[in-house]
């Protein structure tokens, strides 16, 4: 299997080289230069596979075993999922006949992107050990590097910082604006004290560590003598780690249910796209999902728009919303709202040009028209902030996809009325935004389809939205409910953070060449 940039086509590379690769030059995303079908027996061959065998099973259809012994990988992957909490990894939670919960936060930062970050990190560490032997076998004194550099209002961060812990080779620098992120966020990173991890508290915004990291990606000496690699979901692994979870929550409703053939639809809390297009990659492999897949997003609603009028575009001309106790949900600098669900608080959703590919090579039929499309609407993105697609695409967007975007009001209401159901399930504001759009996009689904709603985080990240939801409710205990034992030393634990005192990308680059390995 070869991937190639959604912007241009002329050079295929190896699944290694995407990897290690990350965003094209071109500035496009790479994609599989074919989607693999499903072996003709999948069904009764992969029932009743663990976790890590259905990981195996898929990922083989994208690596070709010349790139990478199967015997390899499955050690890999076995190694991958051996330190999360739940023998089923992601398991299929039943809250009421109609609707299911994935809860894919069993890893070690307790949220969904540990499921493909743990892979990652893992493949990294594989393919550069695999180089430097071939060099030192040859002789010569090259050894391969990868220098990490991210910055992060939280998730993000984290769940690379447990990805990369301690993998040879690699430094990981995580930058984050001092003092803004959450309490459990910020110690979840800054007591992972292994040699190769750094934390840079930035004074400033998580704005000005953006910035920062670009002009570091983009300043070509640094990036060449450092060899920087990054760890967002345009990372093509990503994408690729997270299908098996769509194809472990079919065959478990299929199990709960005692039904052969289950019809589902997927409601996915959304940000940058990459877990529902997992879920469009899982469909096109051949997995049956008869309902449209649910995008849910929270006021940040380019996705919700798009899937209206077919216009792709930064920010709307509405006024803000009023939030939770009457306040005015605010606006950052750039437009994004910040809201109670913030790991989806996005202006754009970088892995939606993925997808756009797909439908502008279904309405163009070659690879090199998709390509070219793809690269005009994405320089009219960023030249007018938006891009118009014609209707035949819309079209074919809304035959796979429904869309819909949740207040924080209705996010705080979900949680309560989770709580105080018979089953009284505490969820966290991302899981309760999709639960409240699978609320409403259920309507349209015929009575055999049952709903599966990704649980992306679990409660106790993000305990100001869960607190607030259930202040009024007497029975509710936070420390009692919801926060798990793990979490309860983290607060008292070692840290090293390394503190820098103004937004400056001279002294972001002085800690970098201190401590890079
Ligand atoms: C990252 C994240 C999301 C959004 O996922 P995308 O792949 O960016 O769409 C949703 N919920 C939580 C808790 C996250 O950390």
């Amino acid at each position: 299997m070869k991937y190639f940039s959604t912007r241009g086509c002329e050079q295929e590379l190896s699944f290694e080289e995407t990897v290690l690769t990350g965003l094209a030059p071109n500035g496009g995303l790479y994609i599989p230069s074919e989607i693999p079908q499903l072996p003709a027996n999948w069904k009764t061959e992969w029932a009743n596979y663990s976790f890590v065998e259905l990981s195996v099973a898929v990922l083989s259809l994208y690596i070709d075993e010349a790139e990478m012994p199967r015997d390899d990988l499955k050690e890999l992957v076995t190694r991958t999922y051996a330190g999360f909490r739940h023998p089923d990894v992601t398991p299929l939670r039943k809250l009421d006949d109609k609707t299911f919960v994935l809860e894919l936060w069993h890893g070690p930062t307790w949220a969904f992107k540990d499921v493909a970050l743990q892979c990652l990190g893992n493949l990294f560490e594989y393919f550069l050990k695999r180089r430097n032997a071939k060099h030192a076998a040859a002789g010569d004194q090259k050894s391969e590097k990868l220098t990490v550099v991210g910055a992060t209002s939280g998730d993000t961060g984290s769940a690379a910082i447990y990805g990369l812990r301690n993998k040879a080779n690699i430094s990981i620098f995580i930058l984050h604006p001092k003092g803004r992120v959450s309490p459990v966020q910020e110690a979840q990173m800054t007591t992972v004290t292994d040699a190769n991890v750094h934390n840079i508290a930035v004074k400033g915004t998580f704005d000005d560590c953006q910035d920062i990291v670009k002009a570091l990606f983009s300043d070509r000496e640094f990036n060449a003598t450092h060899r920087l690699g990054a760890v967002n979901s345009i990372n093509w692994a990503r994408i690729l780690a997270q299908t098996v979870y769509y194809f472990s929550a079919y065959f478990q409703a299929a199990k709960q249910l005692d039904i052969a053939d289950p019809e589902i639809q997927f409601v996915v809390p959304t940000g940058n796209f990459g877990d529902i297009l997992a879920g469009y990659y899982a469909k096109r492999m051949g997995l049956p999902v008869s309902a449209k897949m649910g995008v849910a997003t929270n006021a940040n609603d380019i996705l919700a728009r798009f899937w209206k009028t077919g216009r792709y575009e930064k920010v709307d001309g509405d006024a803000p919303e009023p939030i939770a106790d009457g306040k005015q949900a605010t606006k950052d600098a750039s437009g994004v709202h910040e809201t109670l669900s913030p790991a989806m608080d996005i202006l754009v959703s970088s892995n939606f040009e993925r997808l756009l590919w797909y439908l502008a090579y279904e309405a163009e039929g070659s690879r090199e028209k998709a390509c070219n499309t793809l690269d005009s609407w994405m320089a009219s993105m960023k030249s007018d902030g938006r891009v118009q697609v014609p209707v035949k695409v819309l079209e074919a967007a809304r035959r796979d996809f429904c869309a819909d975007r949740v207040s924080d009001d209705e996010t705080l209401s979900t949680i309560r009325s989770h709580f105080l159901s018979s089953t009284s399930y505490v969820v966290d504001p991302h899981t309760a935004v999709g639960l409240t759009a699978a609320e409403r996009m259920a309507k349209a689904n015929p009575p055999s389809t049952v709903q599966v709603v990704l649980s992306t985080a679990h409660p106790a990240k993000f305990s100001e939205a869960v607190s607030l939801a259930l202040k009024d409710s007497a029975q509710f205990d936070f420390d009692r409910d919801v926060m798990p034992e793990e979490f309860k030393g983290l607060l008292q634990k070692e840290r090293r953070v390394i503190d820098v005192e103004r937004p400056d990308i001279q002294l972001v680059k002085d800690v970098v060449e201190q401590h890079v390995v």
